[in-house]
Formats: C-alpha cells, structure tokens, sequence
C-alpha cells in the first residue's frame, strides 16, 4: 500500500503517520524529517536546506525531489505512507515519473482538515526529545514526568526552531500559498480522502483506519 498523508503543519501527519506506518508495516517517508537528519549529520544537503527551514519557506524542488527519489530507492518494505511529500505541484508530478519509471502507484491520499487556530496552538506547544526524537505536546501529549523523555529519559526537550510562533504564522503562509494546490492535483486523480484532523489522536488514526479499509 502506497499513501501520502497531506495537510497544513501541525495537522498531525507526523503523529498519524507513525501510526499507520507501523499497523500496515510500510515505511514512513517524511521529507521534514530527513532533512532534520541531514542537518543533524550536518551534510551539504543539510546546510543548503537549513536557511530556507529556518524561515519557514519551502527547500527547493530539485534538492528535495533528488533527495525523495534516494529515499524511494532505500524503501527496504513494500509500501510506504509519504509525509510532507509533495509540497509544490512540481514535486507532485515529480512524484508521479518517479513511481511510474518504478511500476508503482499511490493508493490514496489523505487530507487532514484542521483550522488555523487550532494549528498554532498544536505547534506553539509541541516539544520534540533531542536524543530520540519522540515528540510530544505540552497540554495534549504531556510526558509522565515533566520535562523528561517517557521514552529515553533524556532531560533534553525542545521546540523545533521552525514553532516558533512567527515561523509558525511564515509556514501556514507558504503552506495556503505554494501547497495548499496539490491537493486538487490528487482531487482529479480521483485520489483524495478527506478526514477530520481536529479530534483527539486516537480518533484521528480510527477515521484513517476506516477509510483504509474500504
Ligand atoms: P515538516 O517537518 O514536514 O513540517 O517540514 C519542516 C520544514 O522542512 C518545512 O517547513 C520546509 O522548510 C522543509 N520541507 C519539508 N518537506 C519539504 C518539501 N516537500 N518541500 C520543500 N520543503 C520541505
């Protein structure tokens, strides 16, 4: 099964992605993520991407195509649930060559709708472990005991640089502005399924499991 999981930041495609991946054992592909790891291993990929993440503007669709088609071929499972991929048009049809020149093609794409204001308030307080990467959310995914990780026990919880509030206001812009489109490409694919991302997150993953399954 081949999945792409769409919408705004801070609509939970990280969270529920986690969760579909690991249910239908397909690999989670999120493009946010390996450039926080090519920053992390502060490669040249990292370096060039690092400005454009650190204002809230989208990485460039040749750095970011060329570095979603290594991923594809890394892809050791069958399927995979695509996060944060395509944000352009551009990269949506780059996507499309990519898959056919491989046999493959996306099943569904799932539309998580979620209203501004909740998505401030959802990012303003997500904190992610800088040792393990768990990520959690001060009032709705709070840790055990405050300020450490439930998962490693690391004392080092921070906010991503990009939630600050005024890159979080810079993200939304870039996000109605420049990706906000792509979901009427995958509309006349026939391909979107829409579901509503403002519930608690287990009764997000059951709308995306029930949709799954039809
Ligand atoms: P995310 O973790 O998905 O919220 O992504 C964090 C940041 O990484 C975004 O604000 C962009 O700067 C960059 N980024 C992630 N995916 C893409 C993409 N497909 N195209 C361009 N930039 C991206």
């Amino acid at each position: 099964m081949n999945l792409l999981i769409f919408g705004p930041p801070g609509a939970g495609k990280g969270t529920q992605s986690i969760h579909v991946a690991k249910k239908f054992d397909i690999r989670h592909i999120s493009t946010g993520d390996l450039f926080r790891e090519n920053i992390k291993n502060g490669t040249t990929l990292g370096k060039e991407a690092q400005g454009y993440m650190n204002r809230g503007e989208l990485v460039p669709d040749e750095l970011t195509i060329r570095m979603l088609e290594s991923a594809l071929n890394d892809n050791e499972k069958s399927g995979f649930i695509l996060d944060g991929f395509p944000r352009t048009v551009a990269q949506a049809e780059a996507l499309q060559r990519l898959l056919e020149l491989r046999h493959q093609k996306l099943d569904k794409v799932l539309v998580l709708k979620v209203e501004n204001d909740v998505i401030v308030k959802r990012l303003s307080g997500r904190r992610v472990c800088q040792k393990c990467g768990e990520v959690y959310h001060m009032s709705s995914r709070p840790t055990q005991v405050s300020g450490i990780c439930d998962k490693c026990g690391s004392d080092q919880l921070t906010r991503r640089s990009d939630d600050e509030p005024a890159v979080i206001l810079k993200r939304l812009e870039t996000f109605w502005a420049q990706t906000a489109p792509v979901k009427a490409f995958y509309e006349k694919l026939g391909l979107v399924r829409e579901i509503n991302g403002d519930q608690q997150e287990q009764g997000v993953l059951a709308s995306i499991e029930s949709e799954l399954a039809r």
